[in-house]
């Protein structure tokens, strides 16, 4: 296992890949679409970014080419990212599972990205009465997404009537359009403001790297590094690197309690029956080891972030 801290970020990526470089002719860059301007556009690119791909991105531009990666970025509607994709038109793309499902295109899903978390509800009027998806039937529900949501319906074999219009789908209840909504719910906040109660959740959702099915082998490699950096980012925010300190006695005690990557780095301390023990641990497990590693006789606990993690 490699830990990287913030230094020599581009150098390092360079070195770590070695193994995976090959010649890529500038005409072979992948092509990769995320979109232009909205929920998604910040994180898309930052997730390339901490990749340690350099990006000039400047206002307005449709496409931009990478300094150091051979990529070149289209900036999209996120609802034709599935499309071009498919196509041909670009390689790969990040996009809403939510868009993608909603669309029938033939892509591949190759990543989860963990950022762009929503969730596909449906919500009625805060003052009608609900108990369970039953209480659907017979209702006229306004949506976006007529595809993911007939699913449902036939899946839960609810009789509704969808009504598909193309925004503002929160104000439909109120101006008399439909009974309920099915719609996209972060905070809830929207829903809230237009007087509505959120009462089933249709999809989870995130963003998502696509693929298309049938692309070269050289562009397969180029994904596969991509993939790589990506993995390496997203381990490293799910770990912590832990340093501590114990008597020699408790060394045995503290160290099944930090199974780490292989097993903990054991180093002496210059005080005579002591040592540091270096480890990784789980972000989810953190509090609970913390405590339980204090008890067993751990001081001087130091736990820092990870940049990344290659295992
Ligand atoms: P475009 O102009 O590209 O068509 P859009 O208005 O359709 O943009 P955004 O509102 O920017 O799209 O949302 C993009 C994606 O962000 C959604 O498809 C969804 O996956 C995700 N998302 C996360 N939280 C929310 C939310 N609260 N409401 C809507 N989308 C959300
Ligand atoms: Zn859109």
């Amino acid at each position: 296992m490699f830990i990287i801290n913030n230094y020599l970020n581009y150098i390092i990526w360079a070195y770590i890949c070695k193994p995976f470089l090959f010649e890529i002719s500038m005409e072979n860059k992948l092509k990769i679409a995320i979109q232009k301007s909205g929920r998604l556009s910040e994180d898309s690119l930052d997730l390339l970014k901490s990749c340690g791909i350099k990006i000039n991105t400047g206002l307005n531009k449709l496409k931009t080419t990478a300094e150091n990666f051979p990529l070149e970025i289209f900036f999209l509607r996120d609802d034709d990212i599935p499309k071009y994709v498919a196509d041909g038109v670009a390689d790969i793309g990040i996009v809403g599972e939510n868009v993608l499902l909603e669309n029938s295109n033939q892509v591949k899903l190759i990543k989860k990205t963990g950022f762009g978390k929503c969730r596909l509800s449906i919500a009625i009027p805060r003052d009608k009465t609900y108990k369970t998806n039953k209480s659907l039937n017979g209702l006229k529900i306004a949506t976006t997404y007529p595809i993911i949501l007939k699913k449902y319906l036939k899946a839960n074999r609810i009789k509704a009537d969808i009504h598909e219009i193309s925004g503002s789908v929160e104000i439909a209840p109120s101006i008399g359009l439909a009974d309920a909504i099915c719609d996209l719910v972060s905070s809830g906040s929207t829903l809230l403001s237009n007087g509505l109660k959120e009462v089933e959740v249709v999809l989870k959702s995130e963003a998502v790297i696509i693929q298309n099915k049938s692309l070269s082998k050289e562009k397969e490699q180029l994904i596969e590094q991509l993939i790589f950096r990506i993995d390496s980012l997203q381990g490293a925010k799910n770990n912590k690197y832990i340093l501590l300190n114990a008597p020699n006695n408790k060394l045995k005690s503290i160290c099944n309690l930090l199974p780490g990557m292989k097993s903990p780095t054991i180093l002496p301390l210059a005080k005579e029956g002591w040592s540091s023990i270096h480890s990784v641990i789980k972000e989810d497990d953190f509090w609970e080891i913390i405590m339980k590693l204090k008890n067993a006789g751990a001081q001087g606990i130091l736990v820092v972030p990870i940049e990344k993690m290659i295992i």
